[in-house]
């Protein structure tokens, strides 16, 4: 059993054996010293649980003692109880005073003392357990940063805890005049509110809940949450508001902090497409109040992406921020300037007087671009297309406005003579027109709006289907097919084509491999390849990979590539080396359209090609036109020369058919024998040519 230890400090050793008696009997050990030197020393050699002090001592005396004791660590909350003389008041008092616990009276009732010091113990004990709650509590809240408040009636004093006045650093826990005390720690902003608020829960006694900010005297705004309600037991008395208060500064921060990234570009820190046009819609809105004008700019960078993809896209993410900062620097603080996406930037100028205040104000942004740009070390020039609309000239809501300004920006790109252009209804139909399939193909691209078609290339002789070109459709639903022919070179001018051109290798790949152990497992699928694609450095390892990943023999696919890619001044130059690798691969390549181009003939003995493809110009007026005859002719005897294949494309009737095949041409492709159709119309037709000629 865990017996409680007392330090009896006492010079009468008579008094020390009596005391010694009265509690041995008891279970408690009793520790004994002669003077207060040794009561101290043995007070920190042994920590007792109590401490019995005579007053007068040698060396210290008891006041002294209680003192040190009071003041040590271990002896803050130490039950001292201290022993004086029968009226000795002044000993008494300075006695509590210096933190004794109690005192005895001598002389000393002895068959009492042990009940007496029991009880002194056990108070003692439950001191310290309630200590150690409360400290256990105030660390709670000190994590919660939750603090509390009590206030008595309007005029009353307002109680605070610890926590509370840390938290809103404040000089005391009591005031007077709570209410307005309390009120004066809100933020100017806030008081109204919260006053009335407080005034209503001692009138009627509802409990409130509220976020509000209090100004530090730092200056520093603290977020905190505050909740009360009036106590139930005052009715009759001043009514009492009792609640809590929690900082929620981090909380709101973060808060905030999510509101700022949803409406942000994380790169440049400017407004996104979401707040711009919140931003934008709110500018209208003014300007039709104050009967004046918008300006919204539509800025889009020039080759940003020949920047990106030559100089990496650490320096093109630098030079994003930077035009950013010299935009954010130009415009008058209640303009906007905002990123809504890739190089793409836009201006709201609010509340202008007329178009020649936007005119100036572009004047200055094209200025921003004559600076060379420093970055990474590397100084570059980069020019800018700006487009602009204004509201409400141009457009009534914030979609037409930003869809004419984009229009204008188109236009300015694709003119000879300016770097910007307003919006105007002439805009010319063809602009709008290639506009608006430029954007159309972007998003066909993220919705997968395309498909392939195939058409077949036919021995003329015996009707035997060697192969298809496969051949791009955009599916655009109800509204008119547009060609290829149309839409090809948009996307390669926007630079569209490279993710549309690996598109159409992945399908046209994965349909070999759909094809594999079927009648159609020898076709060949011929792909259409642009210069831009074939100019990408990355393009023939595309290609390997995805021939791999199928696991699709690199023989069965070819490649049509247009005569001009060949020109040898082709300012990109190096395209033997691009045809040589792909030709390492076992990919075939053919020459389409030839004949309209000016590939040099000696170069084709150079190059790695198979396949000469006649342009349809020429097929089309055959039989009739000699001199379309003739140019047949030489190029079926060209290639017979350099042991090339020759296809004629765009036969349509049997009369071509004829004269083709007795020219010798090797295999024809047209509408005779077939429109392009889907992979599934190609087996169908295979199977069909089996039944008919499979016999034979
Ligand atoms: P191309 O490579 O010369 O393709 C032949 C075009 O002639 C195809 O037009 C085809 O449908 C059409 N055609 C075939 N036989 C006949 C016929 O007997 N009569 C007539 N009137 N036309 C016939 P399409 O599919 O509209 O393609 C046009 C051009 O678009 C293609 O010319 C090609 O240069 C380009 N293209 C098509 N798909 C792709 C592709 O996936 N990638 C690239 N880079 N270009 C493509
Ligand atoms: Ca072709
Ligand atoms: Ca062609």
């Amino acid at each position: 059993m865990n017996r409680k230890s007392i330090l009896v400090v006492d010079d009468d050793e008579m008094t020390r054996l009596l005391i010694r008696q009265a509690l041995s009997a008891n279970t408690f050990r009793i520790i004994e010293a002669e003077d207060g030197a040794e009561g101290v020393a043995l007070f920190n050699e042994l920590k007792p649980d109590l401490v019995l002090l005579d007053v007068d001592l040698p060396k210290l005396n008891g006041f002294e003692v209680c003192k040190i004791i009071r003041e040590s660590v271990q002896g803050q909350d130490l039950p001292v109880v201290m022993i004086t003389g029968m009226d000795d008041r002044q000993s008494i008092e300075k006695a509590y005073r210096l933190g004794a616990t109690d005192f005895m009276v001598k002389p000393i009732n002895w068959s009492l003392i042990a009940h007496h010091l029991r009880y002194i113990l056990r108070a003692s004990s439950y001191f310290e357990s309630l200590k150690k709650s409360e400290r256990r509590l105030e660390h709670a809240q000190q994590i919660a940063k939750l603090g509390h408040w009590e206030l008595d009636g309007t005029q009353g004093r307002l109680l605070l805890s610890r926590q509370f006045t840390k938290m809103c650093s404040l000089p005391g826990t009591q005031f007077e005049h709570g209410l307005d005390y309390l009120i004066s720690l809100v933020h100017p902003a806030d008081r109204l509110h919260v006053k009335s608020v407080l005034q209503q829960a001692l009138l009627n006694g509802e409990s409130f809940d509220l976020d509000v900010r209090v100004k530090l005297p730092n200056k520093c705004l603290l977020y905190v949450h505050l909740q009360g309600r009036r106590l139930e037991s005052c009715t009759g008395s001043s009514p009492v508001l009792s609640g809590i208060i929690q900082d929620v500064t981090e909380l709101k921060k973060s808060q905030q902090r999510l509101i700022h990234i949803a409406h942000h570009d994380p790169l440049t820190d400017l407004p996104n497409r979401i707040l711009f046009q919140q931003q934008l819609e709110r500018s209208m809105q003014r300007a039709k109040r104050r009967n004046c004008k918008v300006g919204l700019l539509f800025i889009d960078l020039d080759r940003f992406k020949n920047i990106n993809d030559s100089l990496g896209h650490e320096v093109g993410d630098a030079l994003l921020c930077e035009v950013a900062v010299r935009l954010r620097g130009e415009v008058r603080n209640y303009d906007t300037v905002a990123r809504l996406g890739g190089d793409e930037f836009a201006i709201i100028l609010d509340a202008i007087e007329h178009a020649q205040e936007a005119m100036s104000f572009i004047q200055r942004t094209m200025a921003l671009f004559e600076q060379p740009f420093y970055l990474c070390n590397k100084m570059l020039y980069v020019e800018a297309s700006i487009g602009i609309s204004l509201y409400p000239d141009n457009g009534n809501n914030s979609e037409e406005l930003l869809r004419n300004a984009d229009m204008a920006m188109y236009q300015a790109k694709h003119s000879e003579q300016h770097q910007f252009s307003f919006y105007s209804e002439d805009l010319t139909e063809v602009t709008i027109r290639r506009w608006s399939l430029e954007n159309g193909l972007r998003k066909a691209l993220e919705n997968n709006s395309f498909r392939l078609v195939y058409q077949p290339k036919v021995e003329p002789n015996t009707g035997h289907i060697s192969g298809v070109e496969a051949l791009l459709r955009w599916d655009r639903g109800d509204k008119p097919a547009v060609s290829p022919s149309e839409f090809i070179p948009i996307a390669e001018e926007s630079g569209l084509i490279i993710p549309l051109g690996k598109w159409v290798i992945q399908q046209a790949v994965g349909q070999l491999w759909a094809w594999q152990g079927t009648a159609c497992a020898n076709l060949t699928i011929a792909v259409n390849v642009s210069g831009r694609q074939l100019h990408s450095d990355k393009f023939t390892d595309y290609l390997a990979a995805v021939l791999e990943q199928e696991g699709v023999s690199a023989t069965l696919l070819e490649i049509e590539i247009t005569e001009d890619y060949l020109v040898p001044n082709n300012r990109e130059g190096n395209c033997q080396a691009t045809l040589r690798k792909l030709s390492d691969l076992g990919i075939k390549m053919s020459i389409d359209d030839f004949g309209t181009g000016y590939s040099c003939v000696s170069q084709l003995k150079n190059l790695p090609i198979s396949t000469l493809k006649i342009d349809k110009s020429f097929v089309d007026h055959i039989p009739e036109d000699q001199q379309d005859i003739a140019i047949i002719k030489s190029i079926i005897t060209l290639a017979k020369n350099l042991r090339l294949e020759v296809v004629a494309e765009g036969v349509e009737t049997a009369e071509q058919l004829a004269c083709l095949r007795r020219y010798g041409c090797d295999l024809v492709q047209g509408y005779f024998y077939s429109q392009p159709v889907s992979a599934d119309k190609i087996s169908e037709l295979l199977e069909l040519h089996a039944l008919k000629y499979g016999a034979h």
